[in-house]
């Protein structure tokens, strides 16, 4: 039999191939990729890697094995730097949140983890094109944070 390219699974489509990747190559994320188009490509993949936590922070490069001065944090240097304080828990990403929390006008909780910011923004009562918005607009805060803060982005 002649060699030929045979999609297994069901018929091929793209969403099919996105499932088997989801489901193949990061079992550990609960929710789907999904992106959000209102703002540009590479805010949605530094977004989704904060979502799996897999930003070169200092506490990820010095469990590679890196040897570094220190794994605090570089603006408050009070805390470990991790995706989780970088973007949620240390005080410029609470300063930021409760910014924009305001200008949208819903009340200010304090997040401590990206799930507790996925769990903030679905119980959201507002439109899906709404959510969509705010959503890009918190993507654009933790891009512009890392661009502030870092010097491992473009
Ligand atoms: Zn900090």
């Amino acid at each position: 039999m002649q060699d030929r390219w045979v999609w297994s699974k069901c018929e091929f489509s793209v969403a099919s191939a996105r499932r088997l990747i989801d489901d193949q190559r990061m079992p550990y994320v609960s929710t789907k990729t999904r992106w959000v188009t209102v703002v540009s490509i590479k805010v949605n993949v530094h977004a989704w890697k904060v979502k799996i936590d897999r930003l070169p922070t200092r506490i990820n490069i010095s469990r590679r094995g890196m040897d570094i001065d220190s794994i605090l944090c570089l603006s408050c240097n009070a805390a470990v730097e991790s995706v989780s304080h970088v973007f949620f828990s240390c005080h410029i990403a609470r300063d930021v949140f409760r910014l924009i929390s305001n200008w949208w006008d819903y009340d200010y909780i304090e997040l401590s983890l990206y799930e507790d910011w996925f769990v903030w923004l679905l119980n959201l009562r507002i439109s899906s094109n709404h959510k969509k918005l705010i959503k890009g607009v918190c993507f654009i805060s933790w891009w512009y944070r890392t661009k502030a803060s870092f010097s491992w982005v473009d």
